[in-house]
């Protein structure tokens, strides 16, 4: 589906020669046979520096397509392309121009993975385990992921049974939902979300139920309303709860987690997907966040995802795991079987490490560093007139603040002009479910921090 994104996106930017009119970001964009090739020169920079070929050269090569095209798979109707993604490459492109881009619309750590983490996946290379793994990943990590859970979260998973490693947490949630969830069922979605929930409800047939939350509450799940939200939808087969939130920031606390557990007890048929991929990003006193399995009565519907992105810096590692008793556990180590076989083998390895060698102290700096860059984003935001954070994000590396007064809430325009004149990226808030806010990532350096804050505020006084 990214790739799907990207070539779209792809194609969109090498259309034009400008950045676009906000109608091709709002709109997925169409797609011509002809100009792929082109876009695949253009935006591959080893090709495009090592070969003379030009991409109009390219482009006459190609064979014209015949009138009649086989479609699509008609689910892709129902999908939309990710705007992170397309923001993202809208960046890449003006880069590849020669602009200068102060960019906090990726939810990416902007610090390099601990090196035992790097030397553990060099030995496993030079060690040749570059073979494929057991399909649910392979039995160190596996342990080393069952001990964490229980050390760190106190909750047991059979490391055998009940662990199941894929290709980044992003992988895990939709194998998770097509393990729980098909046609005719609904997913409940708490809005503001991570836009890829929805879509992924959509590609395994079932339909996403937006559960509006309230900025004055930190956008969290307000429990009386989720009561109200499953009884409307008896049809109901899945919540996604992620806890820190994506793009939010907000953590449930141990105590409305636990409430809200109670509302779940008279939906028995409701299963939890419990993204947990930021827990180790929380800025409360206590630096808590409870697991949801771990909560009375929740275990035996609770399906975990984590992974190794955001806590240890291991984006392009593609690694997560996913945790949930043996019958979903099962049926998803079946999913993968057939979608993709296994993470990979140097990943697993680096994995083993992140969990096994990496010092407390490093992941406990990672929280203050990144706590300093929320307060200052908070300080400067809080100067802006006409943004408004209501409570304070405790965790993850995003703020969405509210800037509908300006450009009438239209957060796609407000983007797009910010990128366009102040070369600043942010995600309009509209793709989190969350018209009229914008999502700032603030996992990058305090120079990238000062720099966007001060565009930002000229940009607005502009207004
Ligand atoms: N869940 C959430 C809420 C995320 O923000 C992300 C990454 N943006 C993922 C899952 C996927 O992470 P991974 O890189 O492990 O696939």
């Amino acid at each position: 589906l990214e790739l799907l994104a990207i070539a779209g996106t792809l194609y969109s930017c090498a259309a034009l020669s400008s950045i676009p009119h906000p109608s091709s970001i709002t709109k997925p964009p169409s797609f011509h046979p002809r100009r792929r090739p082109t876009l695949a020169l253009r935006n591959d920079a080893t090709t495009s520096s090592t070969t003379s070929t030009s991409p109009s050269a390219l482009e006459e090569q190609s064979p014209s397509p015949p009138p009649h095209l086989p479609p699509l798979n008609p689910l892709l109707s129902r999908i939309k392309p990710s705007k992170t993604v397309e923001i993202f490459s809208l960046v890449k492109q003006m880069e590849s121009e020669g602009e200068i881009v102060t960019s906090l619309c990726v939810g990416e750590p902007d610090f390099a993975p601990p090196s035992c983490v790097i030397d553990a996946a060099s030995e496993a290379m030079a060690a040749g385990k570059t073979t494929y793994t057991a399909v649910s990943g392979t039995i160190e990590l596996r342990r080393a992921i069952s001990n964490d859970l229980k050390e760190r979260k106190g909750v047991y998973y059979d490391p055998v049974t009940e662990i199941v490693v894929g290709n980044g947490a992003k992988q895990c949630v939709y194998q998770g939902l097509l393990a729980a969830c098909g046609d005719g069922d609904e997913v409940i979605v708490p809005a503001p979300y991570w836009p890829s929930y929805p879509e992924m409800a959509l590609l395994v047939g079932a339909t996403p139920v937006i559960l509006e939350t309230a900025v004055e509450d930190g956008y969290l799940i307000d429990p009386d309303s989720l009561d109200a939200c499953l009884r409307d939808h008896p049809r109901a087969k899945a919540l996604i709860l992620c806890n820190p939130s994506n793009p939010t920031g907000g953590v449930h606390s141990t105590e409305l987690l636990t409430k809200i557990a109670r509302v779940l007890e008279s939906h028995p048929n409701v299963v939890i997907l419990a993204d947990e991929i930021y827990e180790r990003l929380v800025y409360t006193e206590d630096g808590q966040c409870a697991s949801f399995a771990s909560l009375p009565g929740m275990f035996h519907r609770t399906i975990t995802v984590n992974g190794f992105s955001k806590s240890h810096a291991m984006t392009g590692f593609r690694l997560g795991y996913l945790a949930a008793p043996q019958r979903y556990a099962k049926a998803v180590s079946v999913l993968q079987g057939q979608i993709t076989s296994c993470a990979s083998s140097v990943s697993q390895a680096a994995g083993v490490s992140a969990l096994t060698n990496v010092d407390e102290s490093w992941l406990a700096n990672n929280v203050v560093v990144m706590k300093a860059k929320r307060d200052y984003v908070l300080r400067e935001l809080a100067k802006m007139d006409g943004v408004r954070v209501a409570v304070p994000p405790d965790g993850a590396f995003y703020v969405l603040p509210d800037v509908s007064k300006y450009y009438d809430g239209d957060d796609n325009r407000l983007c797009l002009d910010l990128l366009r004149e102040k070369k600043l990226a942010l995600v309009p808030g509209e793709s989190f479910g969350a018209p009229g806010t914008v999502r700032l990532s603030y996992a990058t350096s305090m120079d990238e921090l000062e720099i966007a804050m001060a565009k930002l505020r000229e940009f607005l006084e502009e207004l």
